[in-house]
């Protein structure tokens, strides 16, 4: 039997807004406990929530990125539930009228394909506080700092086919998101997790299969693995003769597995109703054109002018303009170079990126600005020095023994052009390798690289290799 995978997620990005959704107090990570929940986000008897006017704009500018309409009235739902860490009893979401839906965003195929992945709506809710079981024994502690803080909630249409497709669908929104400055984006922080709903079905069949939900991933490499682990194991309960429950799920990384953690809630379970405490928000065109000029050059668009303005690959352009610092960095490069776009393309994505991620570094952090890294780049293309030896300066730079001129100067690395100093060498190579030039002449063409070799060597790596290849030819040819 072949089967077909089903997964549609439902992705929580923390807005990037200084004050709670409905409250004054600080949304800014990693306070003491409890001390940024107040009387609003406690629900104390007497508060009313007043709506972030910075949150509705927010979302606005992700449903207009999206090709989303915007509900020009949405409501506020209170969603009834029971947990020590939601004081109020209730969440405050949207529920039958979100602020935004039907949209859609493409994401790449690893054969190069696009796939158009349809976004069913986007909702605006508060997030709620957090248990904590490190460090307490026998108790859990309760930390209300996040209660309150504004998330805007991505629903995919049941689009994505595979684990991979649900990745990169997830790091097109993670990129999105970051681009449009809405959310941080920060995984570690919680500030972007997802919950992914997956079903298998026969190949072919029409109808959905059951599905189960894995709750607040919070990493790209685990929703691959929660959802490869998910797909096998619902493939063995029907091909063992059992049924696929509905159910709430948790991924467990230490042992690669997904658990039961409830069955699944259904919709009227949660007695939602509109919040009276809350005006239905209302959009018009005003708020909607004040957002629309908040936006910035889209991924998609970056990536297909760097195609057009830098002559770089469909690959190389979508890698360079995934986040919005990388494609910014590159562009100020290429600026400082003058030119260059492909070389520069390269070190970014190379060298770079390498000592970036040695380092755990955030682009926006190196130690080598693309003013400096421009420098760099132009020695090599100027023919001062070969890209080889740039990447011994580029250490060196990386390292903060200054710039790219002073460090080729100090170390003596300009490149030999004197080609009567070359051929000097060529030379003594030749009459050193009597046996090889004999197989040369003999017509062993490989034989040529052993001597460009053989010749680099001998000047410290620091003979134009164009030179080389020049004169060895016609000294070999004689
Ligand atoms: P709920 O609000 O109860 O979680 P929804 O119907 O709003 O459920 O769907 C939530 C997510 O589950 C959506 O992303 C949707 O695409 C996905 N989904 C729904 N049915 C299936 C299914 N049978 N298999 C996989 N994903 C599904
Ligand atoms: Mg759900």
């Amino acid at each position: 039997m072949q089967w077909e995978t089903v997964i549609g997620l439902e992705i929580h990005a923390q807005l990037a807004t200084r004050s709670k959704i409905f409250s004054g107090a600080s949304t800014a990570y990693g306070a003491q406990p409890n001390t940024q929940a107040c009387a609003v986000d406690l629900g104390l008897p007497g508060v009313l929530p007043v709506l972030n006017a910075g949150a509705v704009n927010m979302a606005i500018r992700f449903g207009l990125a999206t090709g989303c309409t915007i509900a020009p009235r949405s409501v506020f739902a209170r969603k009834n539930y029971f947990y020590p860490d939601l004081p109020k009893g209730y969440q405050i979401s949207q529920y039958e009228l979100p602020v935004v839906h039907d949209g859609a965003v493409t994401i790449e195929l690893p054969d190069g394909e696009e796939k158009r992945i349809g976004i069913t709506r986007a909702h605006l809710e508060e997030d709620a506080g957090k248990s904590l079981h490190e460090g307490f024994e026998g108790v859990t502690g309760i930390d209300l700092n996040r209660a309150g803080t504004p998330l805007l909630e991505i629903v995919s249409e049941p689009d994505l086919g595979s684990a991979d497709e649900a990745v990169a669908y997830m790091r097109k929104i993670h990129s999105l998101v970051r681009y449009l400055g809405i959310c941080d984006g920060n995984m570690q922080e919680g500030s972007f997790r997802c919950d992914a709903n997956v079903s298998v079905r026969p190949a072919g069949q029409e109808s959905l299969g059951t599905r189960t939900e894995i709750k607040n991933v919070n990493s790209f490499r685990f929703v691959e693995k929660a959802i490869a682990f998910e797909v096998e194991r619902q493939i063995d309960v029907i091909e063992s003769g059992g049924a696929v429950i509905q159910e709430t799920r948790l991924y467990d990384a230490v042992n690669n597995e997904t658990r039961s953690m409830r069955t699944k809630e259904e919709a009227n379970d949660y007695r939602y109703f509109p919040d009276p405490d809350l005006l239905p928000l209302v959009i018009d065109e005003a708020a909607i054109e004040e957002a629309r000029s908040m936006l910035p050059e889209l991924p998609d668009a970056r990536k297909a002018r760097f195609v057009e303005q830098y002559g770089l690959s469909a690959a190389d352009a979508s890698l360079l303009t995934a986040a919005r610092e990388t494609a910014d960095y590159y562009e100020a490069l290429v600026e400082a170079v003058g030119g260059e776009a492909k070389l520069a393309a390269n070190w970014v994505m190379g060298e770079l990126a390498g000592a970036l991620n040695r380092e755990g570094m955030e682009i926006g952090a190196s130690p080598v600005s693309p003013a400096d890294l421009g420098a760099l780049l132009r020695r090599i293309s100027d023919n001062t020095i070969s890209g080889k030896i740039a990447k011994d300066v580029f250490d060196a730079m990386w390292r903060g023994e200054g710039d790219a001129d002073s460090i080729i100067d100090a170390r003596g690395l300009r490149q030999l052009t004197d080609s009567s100093a070359i051929e000097g060498m060529i030379d003594e190579v030749i009459a050193a390798n009597p046996a090889q030039v004999e197989q040369y002449r003999a017509g062993k063409d490989k034989l040529l690289g052993f001597f460009v070799g053989q010749v680099m060597k001998a000047s410290g790596g620091k003979a134009n290799p164009a030179q080389v290849n020049e004169i060895l030819r016609r000294k070999l040819a004689e």
